[in-house]
C-alpha cells in the first residue's frame, strides 16, 4: 500500500467518525432536544468536516451533516411537506468571512448590494400556513422538507395571530409565514428551577427548552410554557407586492405579527460589520438569546436571482457570536468556606479562553450539582459564560474519560478550621458551624467592609487578611482601634496610605444603622431588608429587643427573616460584638436627615441604565427614594424616566420606543442639586 492510499484511508476514516459523531449530536439535539456538546464544539467538528470534504470531494456522501438541514421529525407528529424548503444558513465566524460573502454576492450581482441585519433569534424556526386570514397549519423546520405538524401547540403561542388584522389585505388568500419559536430568558429560567425542584432534568438552554415545549403531543403542556415567536420572512416570495425585504418585514408586522424590530438597512458590509460587533456585549441585555445576526441581500428580485444552494440560501448569511461556552479540563476541586460557613466548592480549570476573558475556575454550587452532573477531578468539561455570572459547568464530556479520573469527595472537616462540617436535612449546602473558624470571621470583615455595608474604600481582602495574621484584629470592632502608626509597620504599607485608610475607617462610624445592620451578615438580611429594619426601629436595640410576631408585621419581612434576626440577637458574642462597636464609637441609630428631602418625584417611576459615572447606579436608585420616588428595573408606559449613562443599551431603546423621556446623567445630577424636575 502507497503511503498516499495510507493517508487517503486515513482521512476516510476520518470523515466517517465525524459523520457518525455529527449524526449524533444532530439527533440529540434536533430530536430530543438535549445536546451533550456545546454548539461550538458542534460547529468545530462540521467545518472539519467540511474541510475533509472540500479537500476531497469523492468522500462527500448524501447523507452526509454537511448536505443536510436540522434533524428528522419525529415519528409521533403527523409529517408536513413543506411547499418550498426551509434552509439552514451559511456562517461566519469573522469580519473575513463577511467581506468574502459580500464581494461573493456584489460580483454575482454586478453592482453595490444593500443589506438587511436582523438578530438571529436562537429558537426554532416554524412555517406558518394562513388561508383566507387564518391561521390553518404551523410546521416545524424538520429537515428542511419535511417537518412536524404542530398546529395545536402553536395555537397556543399568544403572539401568533390566529386571524390577521384588517389592515392586512394586501395579503393574498393563502400564504406562508416563517419565523422563530423561542422561549424569553425569565420563562427559561423559571421553567428550569420548577424542573430542578421536581427532580427532572434540565434543559441546557433556552433553544433546547423552546423546541423541548413546542414539540409536546399535548399541547396544554406547551400552553404552560412561556414561548413567543418573530416572524421575519415570507414562505412564497412573491406573495407581496413589495421590492424589499424590510418591507416585507413592515407588512408582517401591519398584519399582526411580531416582528424584531432591532433590524438596520446598511449600504455597505463595513457598515454591516460594524452592526453586529455592538451586539457582542449589548446581547445580554435582550431578555430572549440572540446567538448571531443574520445578513441579508434587501433587494428581493436579487434573492431570486441569486438562488440558494441545496442546504442554504446565497442571499443571506449568519454573523455567529464567539462561543461563550468552551472545553477544558477539571485539574482540581477546591473547597472554600463562605462568612456564613457554608462550604462551596470551585472547580479548578486548566485555563480557558471564554467569551473575551481567561477563565480558570467554575463553580459548582455544592455536592448534589456535582452528582448530578457527574463532574470527576481530571474530566473534561464544557463550561460556559453567561454575562456577569461567575462561570458555571455546564456537563462532562463522559467519553473522554480515560479511567484516571478521580470522584469529589466532600470534606467531613472545615479545610480551614479542621472541626466537623454539618449538612442540615433539606439543605444543600454543607456547613461549618464552629464561630469562631478564622474563614468564618476573615469573609465576614470582608463582607462588613464592602461597598454596600460600611463602605470602607483601600480595605481589601488581602490588607484584612494581613490585619488577622498580625494580630491587629480579630473582629469588625476592632477596625476601629487601628492606628496610622500600627498600620504603617505592615508590609508594603506606607505612612500615607495607613492614614487614608484610619480615615475611612473613622469615616464609616457614621454609616448609619441600615448599612450596619447590613454589615453585620444576619443571614437573609440583604441591603434592602436591613434598611426596612432600620427605618422601622431606628435604633438597634430596638432591632435585638424585637420579638418574632412583631418582626413578621413590617412587610416584606418574612418568618424566615424575622427567624434569623431574633436569633443572631439571642448569641451573647454578637451582643459583645455591638457593645464594642457602640464603645468605639459606631452609630448605631439610622441617619435622619436634619431637613426632609423635598420629595421632587413622589409618585415617578425612574429607570437606571448604562454606566453612571458619579453616582453608582445603587447610590441613584438611593437618591430616588430619599425623594419620594421609585427605581424599577424595567422600563414600561409606565416609566417616568429613564436615566442613562454611558453605554445604555436596550432599556434605553426601549424606553426611545415608547417615548419615556431619557435623562443624561448630568441633567439627573442637576434635578437633585436644584431639586426641580
Ligand atoms: P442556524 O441555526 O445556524 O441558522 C438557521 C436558522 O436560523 C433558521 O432555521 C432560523 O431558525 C434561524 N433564525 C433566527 N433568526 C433568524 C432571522 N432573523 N432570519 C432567518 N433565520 C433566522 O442553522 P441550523 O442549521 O438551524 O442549526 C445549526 C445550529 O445548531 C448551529 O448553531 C449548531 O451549533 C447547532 N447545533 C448544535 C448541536 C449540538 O449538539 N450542540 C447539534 C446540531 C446543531
Amino acid at each position: 500500500m502507497s503511503d498516499r492510499q495510507v493517508q487517503t484511508q486515513t482521512v476516510e476514516q476520518e470523515a466517517a467518525a465525524l459523520r457518525m459523531l455529527l449524526h449524533r449530536y444532530n439527533y440529540e439535539y434536533y430530536a430530543l432536544d438535549a445536546p451533550s456538546v456545546s454548539d461550538a464544539e458542534f460547529d468545530r467538528l462540521l467545518r472539519c468536516l467540511k474541510e475533509i470534504e472540500e479537500n476531497h470531494p469523492d468522500l462527500v456522501t448524501p447523507d452526509s451533516p454537511t448536505q443536510r438541514v436540522g434533524g428528522q421529525p419525529l415519528a409521533a407528529f403527523d409529517k408536513v411537506t413543506h411547499a418550498a424548503p426551509l434552509l439552514s444558513l451559511g456562517n461566519a465566524f469573522s469580519a473575513g468571512e463577511l467581506r468574502a460573502f459580500d464581494n461573493r454576492v456584489r460580483s454575482a450581482a454586478g453592482r453595490a448590494v444593500e443589506y438587511v441585519v436582523e438578530l438571529k433569534i436562537d429558537g426554532l424556526a416554524v412555517n406558518l400556513i394562513y388561508q383566507s386570514g387564518r391561521l390553518s397549519r404551523a410546521a416545524t423546520r424538520g429537515d428542511g422538507e419535511v417537518g412536524e405538524d404542530v398546529t395545536s401547540n402553536v395555537k397556543t403561542i399568544r403572539s401568533i395571530p390566529l386571524v390577521l388584522q384588517d389592515d392586512a389585505n394586501a395579503f393574498p388568500a393563502s400564504f406562508e409565514v416563517r419565523g422563530e419559536v423561542f422561549m424569553p430568558k425569565p420563562a427559561f429560567e423559571r421553567l428550569n428551577r420548577e424542573r430542578a425542584e421536581k427532580g427532572e432534568p434540565l434543559f441546557a438552554n433556552p433553544r433546547n427548552a423552546a423546541a423541548g415545549s413546542l414539540r409536546q403531543l399535548d399541547p396544554k403542556i406547551t400552553a404552560g410554557r412561556t414561548l413567543d415567536f418573530f416572524a421575519y420572512a415570507l414562505g412564497q416570495r412573491q406573495a407581496l407586492p413589495v421590492q424589499t425585504h424590510a418591507e416585507v418585514l413592515e407588512e408582517l408586522a401591519r398584519a399582526g405579527f411580531h416582528t424584531n424590530r432591532k433590524h438596520r438597512v446598511f449600504q455597505d458590509i463595513e457598515a454591516v460589520i460594524s452592526y453586529c460587533a455592538s451586539w457582542a456585549d449589548k446581547r445580554r441585555e435582550l431578555d430572549y438569546e440572540i446567538d448571531g445576526l443574520v445578513i441579508k441581500v434587501n433587494d428581493l428580485r436579487l434573492q431570486e436571482e441569486l438562488g440558494n444552494t441545496a442546504k442554504e440560501p446565497r442571499w443571506a448569511i449568519a454573523w455567529k457570536f464567539p462561543a461563550e461556552q468552551a472545553v477544558t479540563v477539571v485539574e482540581d476541586i477546591f473547597i472554600g468556606v463562605g462568612r456564613t460557613g457554608v462550604l462551596t466548592p470551585t472547580a479548578i480549570l486548566r485555563p480557558v479562553f471564554v467569551a473575551g476573558s481567561t477563565v480558570s475556575r467554575a463553580t459548582l454550587h455544592n455536592e448534589d450539582f456535582i452528582r448530578e452532573k457527574d463532574v470527576r477531578i481530571g474530566d473534561t468539561v464544557i463550561i460556559h459564560k453567561a454575562g456577569e455570572v461567575i462561570p458555571e459547568v455546564v456537563s462532562v464530556l463522559a467519553e473522554k474519560r480515560t479511567g484516571a479520573e478521580t470522584e469529589f469527595i466532600m470534606p467531613s472537616e472545615c479545610p480551614e478550621c479542621g472541626k466537623s462540617v454539618v449538612r442540615k436535612a433539606g439543605e444543600a449546602a454543607h456547613r461549618c458551624v464552629n464561630p469562631a473558624c478564622p474563614a468564618m470571621a476573615r469573609e465576614g470583615l470582608i463582607h462588613f467592609v464592602s461597598r454596600d455595608a460600611m463602605n470602607i474604600d483601600g480595605l481589601g481582602p488581602s490588607i484584612i487578611e494581613t490585619l488577622l495574621d498580625a494580630g491587629l484584629i480579630a473582629d469588625a470592632a476592632d477596625l476601629y482601634k487601628l492606628s496610622v502608626a500600627g498600620l504603617a509597620e505592615l508590609e508594603r504599607m506606607g505612612e500615607k496610605s495607613a492614614g487614608n485608610l484610619v480615615q475611612a475607617i473613622q469615616a464609616s462610624k457614621e454609616a448609619g444603622l441600615a448599612r450596619l445592620l447590613f454589615a453585620l451578615g444576619i443571614r437573609f438580611v440583604g441591603a434592602k431588608v436591613a434598611g426596612t429594619l432600620a427605618k422601622a426601629y431606628g435604633q438597634i436595640d430596638a432591632v435585638a429587643a424585637a420579638a418574632m410576631d412583631e418582626l413578621v408585621q413590617i412587610p416584606d419581612i418574612g418568618p424566615r427573616i424575622a427567624e434569623s434576626v431574633v436569633g443572631y440577637f439571642a448569641d451573647p458574642e454578637h451582643l459583645q460584638l455591638i457593645e464594642k462597636l457602640r464603645q468605639a464609637g459606631v452609630r448605631l441609630e439610622e441617619i435622619k436627615p436634619d431637613t426632609p428631602l423635598a420629595q421632587i418625584f413622589a409618585g415617578k417611576t425612574f429607570v437606571l441604565t448604562g454606566t453612571l459615572e458619579t453616582l453608582g447606579r445603587s447610590e441613584a436608585a438611593a437618591e430616588i427614594e430619599k425623594r419620594g420616588g421609585k427605581a424599577s428595573s424595567s422600563v414600561s408606559k409606565k416609566t417616568d424616566f429613564v436615566v442613562a449613562g454611558a453605554e445604555a443599551g436596550s432599556k434605553l431603546t426601549k424606553a426611545q420606543e415608547l417615548g419615556v423621556p431619557v435623562l443624561t446623567e448630568t441633567e439627573f445630577l442637576a434635578m437633585l442639586e436644584t431639586n426641580v424636575i
